[in-house]
């Protein structure tokens, strides 16, 4: 293989590499050295997260390419050596993230309509009363913090979206179908219920 084909192509299976979207994972991660060596010679290009460093910022999923047979061999791998190093969440697993990521209060359980319309006319202090009123008891720190998450609602609606459509927990459904025909239901349990 040239080196300029390393951009598009799988250098340890040579095919062609997929576009698609993973999340972003920020936090420190710490991978066994056995997980390290086989991501390293075995499926380097199974990309089923993102690491985005311990700075968290806004970036929230990111494009990025990825091999089919690697996705396989690291499934296979965590299957033998009964580990979720690297593996990607499940899409509701990836929305709770978000919502605790950006800051959505559970505390706020009522929001008007008309608070949209006031953030949107960028009127924050009638949104924040009005807020207020419809959430009495919930003190002010928390609800700027649940308009703050309001605020980029449509942005993670989209990423939730992209992650359910195009997202590597797809390949938990191709697990289960997998484990499925080989009648693996161990594997299965394994992965579904991660
Ligand atoms: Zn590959």
């Amino acid at each position: 293989m040239l080196l300029e084909d390393l951009d598009t192509h799988c250098p340890v299976h040579g095919n062609p590499l997929n576009d698609g979207v993973v999340m972003i994972s920020y936090g420190l991660f710490r991978y066994s050295e056995a997980f390290n060596k086989a991501h390293r010679y075995l499926f380097p290009k199974s990309k089923f997260m993102v690491r985005g460093g311990c700075a968290v910022n806004d970036e929230i999923i990111y494009h990025m390419r990825y091999c089919n047979a690697c996705r396989r061999a690291h499934l296979l791998w965590a299957a033998e050596n009964k580990s979720n190093e690297g593996l990607p969440h499940l899409a509701d697993e990836f929305e709770r993230i978000l919502h605790l990521r950006f800051g959505m209060e559970n505390s706020v359980t009522n929001v008007p309509p008309d608070v949209h319309d006031l953030m949107h006319a960028h009127n924050l202090v009638d949104a924040l009363k009005l807020l207020q009123r419809a959430n009495p008891g919930v003190e002010i720190p928390e609800l700027r913090a649940h308009m703050r998450y309001l605020s980029r609602g449509a942005e993670l609606e989209q990423a939730i979206l992209a992650m359910r459509m195009g997202g590597p927990q797809l390949v938990y459904e191709q697990l289960a179908a997998l484990a499925e025909r080989s009648g693996k239901d161990e594997l299965q349990e394994r992965f579904v219920g991660n």
